[in-house]
Order: structure tokens, then sequence, then C-alpha cells
């Protein structure tokens, strides 16, 4: 489907590494019809070339550093060295503030998960970063790169969750949330047994969350994991 580049516009950024100034498209929001959601939060819309997952990530053009909104913005002069060592001085210029294809968007997503590999984002940042490259392949229909993404994602959550670092790095992030997408992606790499323990915790946040959404989103995965991973014994028997 073409773009149409009404629905987009230029956002003015600076980039944390090296100050340089860029611009890089955004989609204007409500320009898209919502088509729906799946029960990770992947969302789709009608034109999924102006999905905003494709526009989250701002690749500085002069020295590669790629980031979100989520990065923490403190460069310390380690990370700044490191970034121009393993970055920077292997750069090839190439301007990404432009209508993304599906692979551009990919590229982006890649150069900001090695940013963040760098920089030491939380894990809370790095996980997002995985979780889209995997919703990217889901998209374009390719589940071998869909599932190995979706494998490191949920590792970086649950080591997010150890270390309650999504507290403060994703705002948009609570502990019922994070257990229950945890329990999710488990489910969706078919890690059944772990899917259900954190489903289990989901549960257990019942009286004290008024996120009921997720505690019923929870009950709902929790059964299908147990009846899918009573399927997948059966088969092995
Ligand atoms: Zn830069």
């Amino acid at each position: 489907m073409a773009v149409d580049s009404d629905c987009l516009y230029d956002k003015n950024c600076a980039c944390l590494h090296c100050g340089t100034t860029f611009t890089s498209k955004r989609v204007r929001s409500g320009s898209q019809p919502f088509v729906k959601r799946d029960t990770d939060f992947c969302t789709y819309f009608k034109n999924q070339r102006l999905n905003p997952i494709l526009y989250t990530v701002y690749v500085c053009p002069a020295c590669g550093f790629a980031f979100t909104d989520q990065f923490d913005p403190v460069m310390p002069p380690l990370v700044r060295k490191q970034i121009h060592e393993k970055l920077t001085s292997k750069w090839i210029s190439k301007n990404y503030g432009i209508i993304r294809t599906m692979e551009e968007a990919m590229a982006t997503y890649k150069l900001a998960i090695y940013s963040a590999g760098l920089k030491g984002e939380a894990h809370s940042v790095k996980a997002g970063l995985y979780l889209r490259l995997a919703w990217l392949h889901r998209f374009t229909g390719n589940a071998a790169e869909e599932r190995r993404f979706l494998n490191v994602a949920v590792e970086e959550y649950e080591r997010s969750y150890i270390h309650s670092d999504y507290i403060k790095a994703d705002k948009e992030m609570s502990e019922a949330r994070i257990l229950y997408l945890i329990g999710e992606l488990m489910r969706r790499v078919e890690r059944y047994d772990q899917a259900i323990r954190y489903f289990a915790k989901v549960a257990e946040l019942k009286d004290r969350t008024i996120e009921t959404g997720i505690i019923n989103m929870a009950r709902d995965q929790w059964s299908l994991a147990r009846e899918e991973y009573r399927l997948k014994q059966q088969q092995i028997v």
C-alpha cells in the first residue's frame, strides 16, 4: 500500500551522542484507522506502512547513534568513547529521516538495539526494541525471525522485572502489565511452564491493582497456555 505523506510530519531531533540536529518522520496520531490488537499489544492499522512503530527510532545521520524517546539522555564520557569506537568510526552516513519501508524500519531497530547495548540502557528499553522488531517480522510473515526476537525480548523483560528497572525507565509499564507481558511472550515461544507461572503472578495482584483488564486478559491466556501445554505434552507422548 502506498504511503500518504500527509499522514507523516517531520520531528526535529538532536542526537544524544554528537548533538547533530536532524529530522525524523512521525505518524500523525489519529491519521490511521485502528484495525486490531494482538494479545501481546501488537497493534495493526489500516495501512501498516503507517504503523507508528516504523518511526519510533531516531537515527543520527552523522554518527549512526540510534535512540527512542525512552533512552536516558545522560551520556557518560566512557559511554561516548564506546559509541565512538564501536559505532561512529564504522558508520557510513545513511538518512533514515525519510518514508521507511518495513526493511528500513527493521534496520533502525537493529541500530537502536546495538546503541542501547553500548550505552547500557535499561532492560525494559532493550526489551521494547526487541519486541517491536519481532512485531515487524510478524507483519512481514517471517515467523522464525519473529520468534527469535520474541525470545530475546522476553528474557530482557524478565531481567527488567527482576531488577525493577521498568519502574523508572518505562512510564507506561506497571507490575501487572510486565508480568502479563512476560507470561504472554513465554506462551508465544512455547515455554508454557514459565507462561503459567507468570500468569499466576498476575492473578495474585487481583486485590492490589485497578488494572482489571490485564487481570482478565491474564486469566484468558492462562487457560489457553494450560491447554496448549497439555496438547504439546500429548504430542511428545
Ligand atoms: Zn549523532
